[in-house]
């Protein structure tokens, strides 16, 4: 556990930002998480701590400006923020149910590109991939 904060503090410096109490707490948060986690989400888990959420909202952008998080809109425009680190970066796509909403990381995949005539973010790979349909819990 030490260990783990000492990590994320040296994490936060070396991008230049402070190693705030709540700024350390949000990035533990969205690394431990398997999927991205909207602003709302990270305030009730955080909802015990002394923060009110324009704070944590700020962390969220701070953290996603630095390059230690990755903002993404799902298409239901909420902002859903997940920690990027070595094993966990690259653009790759998400699963987000019709039904319930929930959005869960793919594996990346390759874009396979056949028309050349695709947009230059496409054939750059400069886009999301959101895959839509059902989720375990909901078929
Ligand atoms: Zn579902
Ligand atoms: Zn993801």
């Amino acid at each position: 556990m030490a260990k783990n904060v000492e990590e994320l503090r040296t994490a936060l410096r070396t991008r230049g930002l402070r190693a705030t109490p709540s700024r350390l707490a949000v990035l533990e948060l969205l690394r431990a998480g398997d999927s991205p986690v909207s602003h709302g989400e990270v305030a009730d888990r955080l909802a015990a701590q002394p923060w009110d959420r324009a704070t944590i909202y700020r962390n969220l952008t701070d953290l996603s400006e630095c390059g230690l998080a990755r903002r993404t809109d799902v298409g239901d425009h909420v902002w859903r923020f997940e920690a990027v680190t070595a094993e966990h970066d690259g653009a790759h796509p998400h699963f987000v149910c019709t039904e319930c909403g929930t959005v869960e990381c793919l594996p990346e995949i390759e874009l396979a590109v056949r028309r050349a005539k695709a947009p230059r973010a496409v054939r750059q790979r400069q886009v999301e991939v959101h895959v839509r349909g059902l989720c375990d819990a909901c078929i």
